[in-house]
């Protein structure tokens, strides 16, 4: 048997992109010094800051695959991964901007109208146009061909009612792209019948209900769809094709370097300590590392291959197994360090809180292994 190759092969050198990562980080260090941000854990996820996303804007690190036609920077899935790398690593707050310049970009460019491009694609750039993503429902989320949210033909558009559910952000962001049924569900063809729906978030019969996580933030919500109004221009690629549209916008979702470094300012932070002999050496700090590195070298092979449009959903899926679960190992190993330094424990307590996403968040573990079974012929 012929083992199906998982990664793909890594066919560009680091020093190619060192100039623009020391760039980067030079940036990151001026950031800091100036007291702009903190670093924290889980900050593509949880540090909303409208300030720090218009500064990449005026770097150009917002829409940097964005042809230069819709006011792009028409630059490289490698030189954008190096950049989110470096943002990454450094734990600094990403989160307006992530959803719409990791998903929304790639997917308007491959589906969206001409009209939707010129609208949305040069206000993401600037850094003024947050989304959020509407794919879960109360009882859909792994087997997301189940949603239940009904698209309905009205004049001049579509009428949504249903309930979207985790949905980060959506009370601050100002669209989401919706998956909706339009059709009911056949049993014999449960992918068929599913289209995709841009939704203005402030738009009537839009209802965002906030759901508080146990440590108090408000991150997640509950979209209530009451009869929201999407025109026809506004709706995503073509009715019928939710189910292509959707899994295209998971693989972008599921392959960047936030699935092996959530927790990497805490590693660093490990680090630090236990070269200060602050904390006793643990030769467990080496084997994180180690994954972290390898996990580098994956995940900029899968930017090699979205590069070279390869299909890339079974070597993401591979990465972001390996790496969610690195970043929760790290959130463990800093978590059984005694330490009395309060810059450390807060590090270590919002990884702890936030350990239980790292594995569920854009598909889990579990279902992921199962699309590795899949690429290796095995199911
Ligand atoms: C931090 C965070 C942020 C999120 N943000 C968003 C967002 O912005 N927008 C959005 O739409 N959704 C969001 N989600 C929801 C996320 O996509 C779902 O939680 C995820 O897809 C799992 O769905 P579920 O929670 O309904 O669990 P279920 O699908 O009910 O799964 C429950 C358990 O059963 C297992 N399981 C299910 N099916 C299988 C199978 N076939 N084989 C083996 N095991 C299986 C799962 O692995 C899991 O352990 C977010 C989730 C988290 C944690």
């Amino acid at each position: 048997m012929t083992l199906a190759r998982l990664v793909p092969a890594a066919e560009v050198a680091d020093e190619a992109t060192e100039a623009l990562r020391a760039e980067v980080r030079a940036f990151l260090g001026e950031q800091r010094a100036a007291g702009s941000f903190t670093p924290s854990v889980d900050a593509w996820l949880s540090r909303w800051d409208e300030d720090f996303t218009a500064a990449l804007a005026a770097r150009g690190w917002l829409g940097m695959t964005v042809p230069v036609e819709y006011g792009g920077h028409g630059r490289s899935f490698l030189e954008r991964f190096v950049v989110t790398e470096e943002l990454l690593a450094a734990g600094a707050p990403v989160a307006a901007h992530w959803i719409a310049d990791r998903q929304i970009v790639p997917s308007l460019l491959k589906y969206g109208t001409e009209a939707q491009k010129r609208h949305f694609l040069p206000q993401i750039v600037r850094g003024e146009c947050f989304f959020a993503i509407g794919m879960s429902e109360p009882d859909s989320g792994s087997d997301l061909a189940s949603v239940r949210t009904r698209a309905e033909r009205t004049d001049g558009g579509w009428s949504l009612v249903g309930t979207k559910v985790w949905t980060s952000g959506a009370h601050l962001a100002e669209a989401f792209i919706a998956l909706a049924r339009t059709a009911p569900m056949d049993p014999q063809h449960r992918h068929a019948g599913l289209s995709q729906f841009i939704v203005d978030l402030r738009s009537p019969g839009v209802e965002i209900r906030p759901i508080i996580s146990m440590n108090g933030a408000h991150h997640f919500n509950e979209v209530i769809l009451d009869g929201a109004f999407v025109a026809d221009d506004m709706v995503f690629g073509e009715i019928g094709n939710g189910w292509k549209q959707v899994t295209s916008e998971l693989s972008f979702e599921r392959s960047g370097p936030e699935r092996f470094l959530s927790t990497f300012v805490l590693l660093a932070a490990c680090a630090d300590r236990m070269a200060a002999n602050a904390i006793p050496r643990d030769a467990d700090l080496g084997r994180l590392v180690a994954r972290v590195a390898g996990l580098h070298q994956m995940s900029t092979a899968v930017a090699g291959a979205l590069e070279r449009h390869e299909p890339a959903d079974v070597p993401a899926a591979v990465v972001k197994v390996l790496g969610t679960t690195t970043e929760g190992d790290i959130a463990d190993f800093a978590d059984l360090q005694a330490s009395p330094d309060a810059v450390f424990l807060d590090l270590v307590r919002a990884a702890v809180d936030q350990r239980p996403g790292f594995t569920l968040r854009g598909g889990t573990n579990e279902v992921l292994r199962g699309v590795i079974a899949r690429g290796l012929g095995l199911r």
